[in-house]
């Protein structure tokens, strides 16, 4: 064995009903007493509920998905304005975004109380977005210095978007299997991820207001964006990130209908993360476990059901094919994409698509 992992600088606090105190406690260890609340309107009287002892000098409510550039510097301004020395974001990544936009250029310490399963609490990863046009970039500066999982805080959070949600984590893990830096300790990390949403999202569907599978799913969650933010953009994101920012589709449901195809893509390559995939999933392989899952989740299926044309794939395969890391499992070309896009448009069974790859 021969790598090098990094692990990133920041304190997880976890406990459901927690949330203010831990909030509480963390504002106050990062000795800061001027806090600006980013929480969307659908998330202000969660958000209210939880900051109410924090000394709060500015509620922000102007949260989009993918960070519209004209929102960021909006936010920055007010950040400013109302001389914030904190940032808490209570919501789901496109919350957690915003506080980023802040950070990038300020440099402001970040609170972070997600309340989807996206995971950009605990990543680097930054994104805006300009037009049609996202760009993402690496920093420090961006990552919360901690993050409060409360598991109570989701119980709101409807059973297809907590579905849609999982399986973007659930994504974060099987591409940390072969992202272009993944090494052992993010495959490791993946595998318990996987493990923990094959728990938790089941439960989640079948008793949406009870707290261990949402429990399992933030565990999960976290998990799968330690290994993700480690491994970087394997093919499933990079797909997804030029899906996601030129044709508008949500980002969630994207990630959950993509991931198939690209497991099934790479799996015969990548013999090691099959194995772990499958294992994970108590399956004889890892497509069928995944499939048995989002069988059982009812998971969303077909682009086309999501705002994406059968006309855009030919755009789409060009925008991707010059991004596609060197060194994914098996070389993919544009034939192969186009396959793999006309099947998510689809909604085509994964497994023709094994069966076409053993057959080439
Ligand atoms: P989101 O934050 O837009 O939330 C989706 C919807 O769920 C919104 O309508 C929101 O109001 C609602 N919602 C959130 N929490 C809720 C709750 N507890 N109860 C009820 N409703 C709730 O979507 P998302 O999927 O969480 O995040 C997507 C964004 O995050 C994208 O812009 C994506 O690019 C970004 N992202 C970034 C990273 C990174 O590492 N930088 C990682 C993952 C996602």
């Amino acid at each position: 064995m021969h790598f090098e992992h990094e692990n990133l600088p920041q304190r997880v606090c976890f406990g459901s009903g927690k949330a203010a105190a831990m909030l509480a406690g963390e504002v106050a260890r990062l000795g800061t007493s001027r806090v600006m609340v980013i929480a969307s309107p659908a998330e202000a009287a969660l958000s209210e509920k939880i900051t109410g002892d924090l000394p709060v000098v500015h509620r922000h409510d102007e949260v989009a998905m993918h960070v519209p550039v004209a929102a960021a510097e909006r936010a920055r301004a007010a950040a400013a304005r109302h001389e914030a020395d904190v940032v808490v974001s209570i919501g789901g990544g496109s919350a957690t975004g915003l506080a980023k936009a802040i950070a990038l250029t300020s440099g402001l310490p970040i609170v972070a109380v997600p309340t989807t399963y996206a995971g950009s609490e605990a990543t680097t990863v930054w994104g805006l977005t300009e037009g049609s046009r996202k760009t993402t970039g690496v920093d420090a500066r961006v990552l919360p210095r901690a993050v409060i999982y409360d598991a109570e805080l989701t119980l709101s959070l409807p059973v297809p978007m907590s579905v849609a949600s999982g399986l973007n984590a659930l994504a974060h893990c099987v591409d940390a299997m072969w992202g272009p830096r993944a090494d052992p300790i993010d495959r490791a990390l993946a595998q318990e991820g996987i493990r923990a949403l094959h728990t938790g999202l089941p439960q989640v569907v079948s008793d949406p207001a009870g707290l261990p599978g949402r429990e399992h799913a933030l565990y999960a969650a976290y998990l799968s964006a330690l290994a993700f933010s480690s491994a970087g953009s394997g093919l499933h994101h990079k797909i997804c990130h030029v899906l996601g920012g030129a044709y508008d589709l949500p980002h969630a449901q994207t990630h959950a209908i993509v991931l198939p195809y690209v497991l099934a893509f790479n799996a015969p390559s990548a013999p090691e993360a099959e194995r772990r995939i499958a294992t994970a999933l108590d399956a004889p392989s890892a497509i069928a476990g995944l499939q048995e899952l989002r069988g059982r989740l009812q998971a969303p299926k077909a682009l086309r059901d999501h705002g994406f044309g059968e006309s855009d794939i030919d755009d789409a395969v060009n925008a991707i094919l010059p991004v596609v890391p060197p060194n994914n499992p098996r070389p993919v070309t544009a034939d192969d994409l186009r396959r793999v896009l006309h099947a998510a448009w689809q909604g085509a069974d994964p497994e023709t698509m094994t069966s076409d790859t053993e057959s080439r």
